[in-house]
């Protein structure tokens, strides 16, 4: 076995503690996604659950986000799985005694077009259908519900006061403390590097620090599962690229009672009160694939006009902090739920998982639903029976209609070919 760094080098202050031989399932991937599966497969009472992740517990995209938590989906899965994320939150006091800081604080959808005010009520049909208490602004009252907003801007909007935001630290913390309570065997440092097949099934992992043999393996990477799936032979079309995330100085004006949750769909630009200040997110829909290495100013300053035009206070203020980080996303923007396969055909025992660049929102619902469908096929917290990889063609494109409600990202990914000699198969 290789010696790892955190498990038992000298100068690691650890204790050398190996790495199983068996396990009940394996997921690969500490994010928010993989976590939360891991300590939900323990749960349903799987007894050896273990978690490999090749860096540390939310070192991913998780731990990056702007925690914006929406239920006014685009599609019922949407709705759905935002509904259930949400619910999630809220009982994490009472069942963990702590939780990832879910804060309900209300969301505006404003419209800026006719055409948006016929989507937006279209949208509202669906998500009021399901349950969900979506209501219809009228302009007048988004400019009394939103101070701070220009008046007259909009056409309307819709409006879902449970909608709020989390803090990405905070449930980084509330999985990783909700991991070690349950029980599941976190491996730190360790990097997944290929999935064993016996007679076409799934018998185990190869991990930097040696196999594991397991019948059930859950893969999920955020911004890496494309190449988490390529070590395993399987074909992803899962993607990568660059979003960007600033917070204005604090301001009277941007006081929490006077500032709304708000998404101007038309430029994917969205804010929420953070620090007595503004957080606003922006994706460029110009934006080509790839690892974000560093803030593009250019399009910060040219989506910050936007922003001065919207919520004109935010003109005279200085930012506090910026940053740009590595998002995930599918071509169609919905979650990736569903058997791994390889050549078309299905992995029995391996189970692919994606929030689709919504892991605050979606995350813990992907979550379930995965650790059920790798269980027992199929999931009540979300039908999946459309979710999985066979939705994609070669070329990656799906033949589902795209999530209207998402941020623009790219609709494409690079297609890579899949690696079939890492997946060992005896
Ligand atoms: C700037 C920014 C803002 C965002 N804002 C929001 C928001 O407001 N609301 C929202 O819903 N979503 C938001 N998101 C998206 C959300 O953060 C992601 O969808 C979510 O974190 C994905 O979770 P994950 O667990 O799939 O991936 P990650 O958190 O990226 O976790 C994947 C993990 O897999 C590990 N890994 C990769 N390869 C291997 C390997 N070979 N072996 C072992 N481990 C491996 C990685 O190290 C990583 O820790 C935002 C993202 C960014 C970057």
């Amino acid at each position: 076995m290789v010696s790892m760094p955190g498990s038992g080098e000298p100068g690691s202050g650890r204790p050398d503690r190996g790495i199983p031989d068996t396990a009940d399932a394996v997921v690969v991937g500490g994010g928010t996604v993989g976590a939360w599966c891991a300590y939900f497969l323990r749960e349903s009472g799987l007894d050896r659950v273990v978690l490999v992740e090749k860096d540390r517990l939310g070192q991913g995209a998780s731990s990056r986000a702007a925690g914006v938590i929406r239920t006014q989906g685009g599609t019922p899965w949407a709705v759905r799985l935002g509904e259930w994320s949400r619910m999630f939150y809220l009982s994490q006091a009472d069942t963990l005694g702590i939780d990832s800081g879910f804060t309900p604080h209300g969301y505006v959808l404003p419209c800026f077009s006719a055409a948006d005010v016929s989507a937006a009520h279209d949208r509202m049909a669906m998500q009021n259908s399901l349950g969900l208490d979506v209501r219809w602004l009228e302009p007048d009252e988004v400019d009394r519900m939103s101070p701070a907003m220009a008046p007259g801007k909009t056409l309307g909007a819709t409006y879902c006061a449970q909608d709020g935001y989390l803090h990405p630290l905070r449930n980084v913390a509330a999985y990783a403390h909700a991991l070690a309570i349950s029980g599941v065997r976190v491996l730190e440092r360790t990097s997944f590097t290929g999935l064993d097949l016996t007679s076409g099934v799934v018998s185990g992992v190869r991990t930097s620090a040696g196999p594991i043999a397991a019948p059930l393996v859950v893969l999920t990477g955020g911004p890496d599962l494309a190449a988490v799936g390529r070590l395993a032979g399987v074909t992803i079309p899962a993607g990568a690229v660059r979003h960007q995330v600033a917070v204005t100085e604090p301001h009277p004006d941007l006081a929490p009672s006077r500032l709304p949750m708000v998404f101007d769909l038309s430029v994917g630009l969205y804010w929420r009160p953070e620090d007595g200040g503004m957080l606003f997110g922006m994706s460029n829909p110009d934006e080509p694939p790839g690892e974000a290495r560093s803030v593009d100013v250019e399009y910060l300053e040219r989506i910050r006009e936007r922003l001065h035009e919207l919520v004109p206070v935010t003109a005279g203020l200085g930012l506090r902090r910026t940053w740009a980080a590595t998002i995930d996303y599918t071509p169609d923007h919905l979650p990736i739920i569903g058997p791994a396969m390889i050549s078309g055909q299905i992995i029995n025992g391996a189970t692919v998982a994606s929030a689709g660049g919504a892991g605050m929102m979606w995350g813990p619902g992907v979550a379930r639903a995965t650790a059920d469908v790798a269980l027992t096929g199929s999931s009540a917290v979300v039908d999946t029976a459309d979710l999985g990889l066979d939705r994609f063609d070669d070329q990656g494109h799906s033949r589902l209609a795209t999530d209207p409600i998402a941020l623009p990202f790219p609709e494409s990914t690079p297609q890579t070919r899949a690696f079939p000699e890492h997946a060992t198969n005896t």
